[in-house]
C-alpha cells in the first residue's frame, strides 16, 4: 500500500500527523502535509485508512497496489477528461510535480 497527500488539497489542520507521525509530517514552511515512507507497512494499513477518513478535506489517497496499479481499480484504465485537465493544470502550476510523497 502507498498513500499521497494532494497537497493543493490539504488544509494544514496537521489531524494526519497527529494520528501517525511516522508516516506524515508536515513542511516547515507552510503545514502542508507531506507522505514520509514510500509505502505502508502492513501493520499500519488500517490507521492509513483511518487517517484518509479523518481527513477534513480529503486530500489523503490510498493506493492499494505498492507499484500504484491498484490506485484505479474500476474498469476504466484512462483517466476521465476532466482529470486529465485538472493533472495539466496543477502540472502547470507545479512544474516540479511533488505529490507529497518523500
Ligand atoms: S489531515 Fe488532511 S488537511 Fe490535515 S494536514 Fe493531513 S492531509 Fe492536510
Amino acid at each position: 500500500m502507498r498513500v499521497v497527500v494532494d497537497q493543493d488539497l490539504c488544509g494544514t489542520t496537521g489531524q494526519c500527523v497527529l494520528t501517525l507521525p511516522g508516516t506524515f509530517r508536515q513542511r516547515k514552511p507552510d503545514g502542508v502535509a507531506e507522505v514520509c515512507v514510500a509505502t505502508v507497512p502492513q501493520a499500519l494499513h488500517a490507521a492509513v485508512l483511518l487517517a484518509a477518513s479523518q481527513c477534513p478535506v480529503a486530500a489523503i489517497r490510498v493506493i492499494e497496489s505498492d507499484t500504484g496499479d491498484g490506485e484505479r481499480a474500476s474498469a476504466d484504465p484512462a483517466p476521465s477528461p476532466a482529470e486529465a485537465e485538472r493533472h495539466a493544470a496543477k502540472d502547470q502550476r507545479n512544474p516540479g510535480g511533488h505529490d507529497g510523497t518523500v
